[in-house]
């Protein structure tokens, strides 16, 4: 076995435990491995180990990378990252999902660049749930609204709300940020009437808080491949 088929295996067995201390089925809980900055022979070795969602944070490389894997049917390929409105119509052409969604001019250029024999991009939004000063996601407050409009575009399957709360050590806060985000899902949901069926939460560090909090996908990196070379 590789290392990373290793490593894949035991954040698997981190996803089950954690699932099932919250009394919740381990399938509910789906993997997103986050392969930015690593090489295809990465890719590969855990396609092999049988994972098949991948998360990618630059437009330029996550393209060559979905691309370069496309004889590999099986994939689903997720946009993760800061998204430029200039860089939109790459990602809608070859992303399946896009969670970092934070501004209405986004939605409705995906929307409207989203080829038409594709099914519609699925969305979600990205709220910026803990750290001020990051100028990712939007405000707590505007969520609801941009759930509404994103949810009116024919290119786009709204699916629900991500967040990246500000690193902490201290497992408590970070559950309080996952769950201020599952409370904020809820009440669009109700609010608004809206089936948003997924809560994009939790990476290596703190996946077990995000489960326990309701999280439907972990986006899951360096637990996989190890650490990131920003060379
Ligand atoms: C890089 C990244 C991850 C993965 O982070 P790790 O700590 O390596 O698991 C998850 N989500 C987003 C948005 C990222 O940019």
């Amino acid at each position: 076995m590789s290392a990373i088929a290793d490593k894949l295996q035991a954040v698997r067995q981190r996803i089950i435990a954690a699932a099932r201390a919250a009394g919740r089925a381990p399938e509910s809980v789906r993997l997103l491995a986050v392969s930015k900055t690593k090489p295809l022979a990465a890719i590969e070795a855990a396609i092999r180990a049988g994972q098949t969602d991948f998360a990618e944070n630059y437009v330029q490389e996550g393209v060559e990378k979905c691309l370069a894997l496309k004889s590999n049917g099986i994939l689903t390929w997720h946009f993760i990252g800061p998204l430029q409105s200039n860089k939109t119509r790459l990602v809608a052409e070859h992303f399946s999902w896009v969670h970092s969604v934070d501004r209405l001019r986004l939605a409705q250029r995906l929307s409207e660049q989203r080829p038409e024999q594709c099914a519609p991009l699925n969305v979600c939004v990205q709220v910026n749930i803990s750290d001020e000063k990051s100028k990712s996601g939007c405000a707590p407050a505007e969520a609801c609204a941009l759930c509404q409009a994103i949810a009116a575009l024919p290119g786009l399957r709204l699916r629900g709300l991500m967040a990246i709360p500000a690193p902490t050590a201290d497992v408590a806060a970070q559950r309080a940020a996952f769950r201020s985000l599952r409370q904020l899902a809820q009440s669009i949901s109700q609010h608004a009437s809206l089936p948003l069926d997924t809560l994009s939460m939790g990476m290596s560090d703190d996946l077990e808080a995000a489960i326990a909090e309701g999280a439907t996908m972990v986006r899951v990196g360096s637990a996989i491949f190890g650490e990131r070379n920003y060379a």
